[in-house]
C-alpha cells in the first residue's frame, strides 16, 4: 500500500498535534476541526478503508473505539457525549486512505450528518 500522510505522522516525518500513542494506535488533533473537539484515532497498521479490514484486524479496529472512549473520559467530555465517525470511500467522504476514527465533541451534533445531494447519474 502506498504511504499516506498518516503513515508520515506515525513515523514522525511530518508534525502533528499528537495526544495519545500506544503500540497499536495513535491519536492526534484534526488539522481542519469540524467541532470544538476533533481528533483522529488511527491504527499504526496501514489499513486503507473499512472494506479492507480483515478478520485479524478486528482487535485493532475495536481498539480505536476503546482509545476514543478513554480519551473522551480523560479529557472530560465523555458524559456530555460526542460522535465517532469512520468514513469509507468516495460516498462516505473519505479523503485519506488509512482508516481513522474521527472523534467530534464540544457541541450538540446534528442528525442526519449529510446534506441531501442526489446520487450522481452513471
Ligand atoms: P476523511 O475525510 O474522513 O478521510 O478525514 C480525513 C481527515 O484528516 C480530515 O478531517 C482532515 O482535516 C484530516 N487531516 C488531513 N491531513 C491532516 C494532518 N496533516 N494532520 C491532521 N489532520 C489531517
Amino acid at each position: 500500500m502506498s504511504d499516506t500522510i498518516f503513515s508520515k505522522i506515525i513515523n514522525r516525518e511530518i508534525p502533528a498535534d499528537i495526544i495519545y500513542e500506544d503500540d497499536i494506535s495513535l491519536a492526534f488533533k484534526d488539522i481542519n476541526p469540524q467541532a470544538p473537539i476533533h481528533f483522529l484515532v488511527i491504527p499504526k497498521k496501514p489499513i486503507a478503508t473499512i472494506n479492507a479490514i480483515t478478520e485479524e484486524d478486528r482487535l485493532v479496529v475495536g481498539h480505536l473505539s476503546y482509545v476514543a472512549a478513554k480519551l473522551a473520559d480523560e479529557m472530560g467530555f465523555a458524559e456530555e457525549g460526542y460522535r465517532t465517525v469512520m468514513n469509507c470511500n468516495e460516498f462516505g467522504g473519505q479523503t485519506v486512505y488509512h482508516i481513522h476514527l474521527h472523534v467530534l465533541g464540544g457541541k450538540l451534533m446534528g442528525w442526519p450528518p449529510y446534506t441531501d445531494k442526489p446520487k450522481p447519474l452513471e
